[in-house]
């Protein structure tokens, strides 16, 4: 491959916050990338480049000088080599020179224009690059926003509707259940706000009342259960963890969750604890192979975020240790789609679960519903159907269903 332009801008992510859009052209080929933005982000993430003020004009800055004299006219063999050539031009261990987002933005792109030059759907060409069976992942949608994605209206972050089956089956489900939802929240509450990623954002007084909605939503939609990413960082304040007004020990913490597997049909747990309480996962995870989800998937999911930020290296580890037994997967965590597809591979040599996920400020870039396709994914998260980025997602999950049945 051998890029002939390259160009980066900035555009508004669904915050109205600036993020980087980057636009490659090769041959008569044209491909462009934009690049999300975490909120709950992990510390060991690797580093997203943004001015004093949280502009992107630095990233774009990188992309237009640095990285396009580097890269036009030069011949790669592979994107593989590609994205090698950007790791190294960068050179920092968490891409904090040039920035995670903008060197994302060029690799994302230059992966689109590949499958373009070998005349593949891009989900494909993610499924032959990474040697997996491509297949219709679960959908994870955020239907009740809290934590920081909702002014910790709610302690836990995401309360989320898993939805089994096809995308063409799943996602009228979804949608039905997310409108009967809403009613169902206006009737406790007039004023039900939308959070970031476009779910609701209600109040309550209890921990297990949210659970107790979306249980009486399974029990009306067969086929759907209920995961939770707790984004428990986020509530880790000198050693605890503050819920409700109430301060939790990690071990009355591991008690509730026993509790809420016990009481409700859980299908996965995120990020249950802060991101360096290993052992914490550790003693969840042992706690919880003896649970079968109520769609008899092997065990209730304990899923890494923030713990394995799509870090191979991080990835491996926990695999090592049976911290978790699943792995969420979000490309801006890491910085390239190489790296990215490395941490599927190690998730996947050690026998676990791959949910990919979007970020809480989107665009409508829509690389995510392709790659989780592509690696034959558990889940994807892609929010909530109140903002048209999430919804943007599922259309495009339908269109690669279309695609890959006529093929
Ligand atoms: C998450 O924590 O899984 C998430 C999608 O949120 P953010 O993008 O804010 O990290
Ligand atoms: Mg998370």
């Amino acid at each position: 491959m051998r890029i002939n332009t390259v160009l980066a801008r900035s555009i508004s992510d669904t915050r109205g916050y600036p993020t980087i859009e980057t636009i490659l052209t090769a041959g008569s080929f044209s491909a462009t990338a934009s690049i999300p933005s975490g909120k709950s982000t992990g510390t060991h993430e690797a580093f997203e480049l943004r001015d004093a003020d949280g502009g992107v004009t630095r990233a774009i800055e990188n992309v237009n000088d640095e990285i396009a004299h580097a890269l036009v006219g030069r011949d790669f063999d592979s994107i593989d080599e590609l994205d090698a050539f950007l790791i190294q031009l960068d050179g920092t261990k968490n891409k904090s020179r040039l920035g995670a987002n903008a060197i994302l933005s060029v690799s994302i792109a230059a992966m689109r224009l590949s499958a373009l030059m070998e005349n593949i759907p891009l989900w494909d060409a993610i499924a032959k690059r990474t040697g997996t069976t491509q297949q219709a992942p679960r959908l994870y949608v955020n239907v009740i926003n809290g934590g920081v994605h909702a002014d910790f209206r709610l302690p836990f972050q995401e309360y989320i509707l898993v939805v089994e089956g096809n995308t063409n089956e799943a996602l009228p489900i979804a949608h039905e259940a997310f409108t009967k939802l809403g009613e169902l929240l206006r009737t406790h509450d007039t004023d039900v706000p939308m959070g970031d990623e476009g779910g609701y954002a209600p109040t309550f007084d209890t921990l297990e009342q949210p659970f107790e909605l979306l249980a009486s939503l399974v029990a009306e939609y067969p086929g759907t259960s209920i995961a939770l990413d707790a984004a428990a960082s986020e509530l880790f304040h000198n050693g605890a963890y503050q819920l409700l007004g109430k301060s939790y020990s990690a071990d009355e913490l591991l008690a509730f969750y026993r509790e809420l597997v016990e009481r409700f049909p859980l299908h996965s747990i995120e990020d249950p604890f802060d991101e360096d309480s290993v052992t914490d996962f550790i003693r969840l995870t042992a706690m919880l192979e003896d649970f079968s989800t109520p769609l008899g998937a092997k065990k209730v999911l304990v899923v890494g975020d923030d713990l394995t930020v799509t870090n191979p290296v991080r990835i491996s580890q926990a695999m090592k240790y049976k911290e978790i037994n699943a792995v969420l997967i979000k490309p801006n965590q890491i910085g390239t789609v190489r790296e990215t597809i490395l941490a599927v591979q190690e998730t996947y040599t050690a026998d676990c679960k791959v949910i990919a996920s979007h970020r809480s400020g989107e665009t409508d870039d829509t690389f995510i519903a392709d790659f989780a396709r592509g690696i034959g994914a558990h889940g994807i998260k892609a929010g909530g159907f109140g903002q048209k980025e999430r919804l943007e997602k599922y259309d495009r999950l339908l269109a690669i269903e279309r695609e890959a049945e006529t093929r």
